[in-house]
């Protein structure tokens, strides 16, 4: 194992306004800045989230997170998605549910509405319907063509690096409260019912208000075996600044796993309570989003 593999920043960076949010990936981006406009507008921490993963939810040009997102084997598009709120560590989370846009605003309804934290499956849609999601066709002719051609030449799903992609926003309110997301349609031609780790809590997402944040992307059996967004915020709670504690995750995960780090595909974001931030990644470089008022860039981990 190598450790020069992880990459991470050396210094831990802080946000000098708040709200700050912070996610994966260059899409990223553009979340955070609505998720900063629905707070200033007077959204609540939680509807800032939920508002910048909605927006990635939306743009079927992404091809890896709601409408648009690659299909199952089957061709199928099965959505995962989750959300928690700080106080009072509530959660909500759908696995698997098809046919539904906004999977991250049905897993805001189970943990607002339901006695449950997750849904899945046929459930997890009947309940969406029920509470007056609309039913469509999130599968794209790019997308279905796509897969055709896959499935003619019998691929096999392969948990590299290019198939698969998430948006895990975190979020921290000017009064200290924290919240956060995941959304994604996981591994492209994945086996139907295949969940990955971001509707697990703990895995692809964890929010601990007295601590910080975390959140997941990458191959999802890497992380859902190891609780990596947990592990991120315990050790950020060992007081480890967010960067260190992503990249001791992935030194840990990549121990106990046993195979090159670089054949893991892993990458963390986190926040803490101080407004501080930071990502690491098994990959060459992790794009990571960052958003305060007054600033909203793409970082490298
Ligand atoms: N973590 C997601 C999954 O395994 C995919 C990704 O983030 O790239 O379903």
């Amino acid at each position: 194992m190598s450790r020069t593999l992880i990459h991470s920043q050396s210094h831990s960076q802080v946000a000098t306004e708040r709200p700050v949010f912070v996610s994966t990936w260059n899409f990223g981006k553009p979340a955070n800045e609505a998720s900063l406009r629905k707070y200033q507008g007077g959204g609540s921490i939680l509807d800032a989230v939920e508002e910048g993963i909605r927006l990635t939810e939306a743009d079927k040009s992404n091809a890896s997170v709601g409408d648009g997102g690659k299909p199952n084997a089957e061709g199928k598009v099965q959505l995962d998605a989750c959300i928690m709120h700080g106080p009072g560590t509530k959660a909500g989370s759908v696995g698997g549910i098809e046919d539904i846009a906004h999977p991250i605003s049905v897993a805001r309804a189970v943990m607002e509405k339901t006695p449950h934290v997750m849904l899945v499956g046929q459930g997890a849609k009947k309940f969406a319907l029920e509470q007056g999601f609309a039913s469509e066709n999130l599968l794209t002719a790019k997308q279905r063509k796509e897969w055709r051609a896959w499935r003619r030449e019998k691929r096999k799903m392969e948990a590299g690096e290019n198939n698969h992609d998430t948006i895990a926003l975190v979020g921290i309110a000017a009064d200290g409260t924290l919240a956060g997301g995941c959304s994604t349609s996981g591994l492209a031609y994945k086996m139907p019912g295949r969940v990955g780790d971001s509707p697990i809590i703990g895995s692809g997402l964890y929010v601990d208000n007295e601590i910080g944040a975390a959140g997941a992307t990458g191959v999802g059996e890497n992380v859902m075996r190891f609780c990596g967004s947990f592990m991120v915020v315990e050790y950020m709670r060992q007081g480890l600044s967010p960067e260190e504690a992503c990249a001791e995750t992935i030194r840990r995960i990549a121990r106990l796993d046993g195979r090159p780090i670089e054949d893991l595909h892993i990458n963390f974001i986190a926040l803490n309570k101080k407004g501080q931030f930071g990502a690491a990644g098994t990959g060459n470089g992790f794009p990571y989003a960052v958003t305060y008022p007054g600033f909203s860039d793409i970082l490298q981990s």
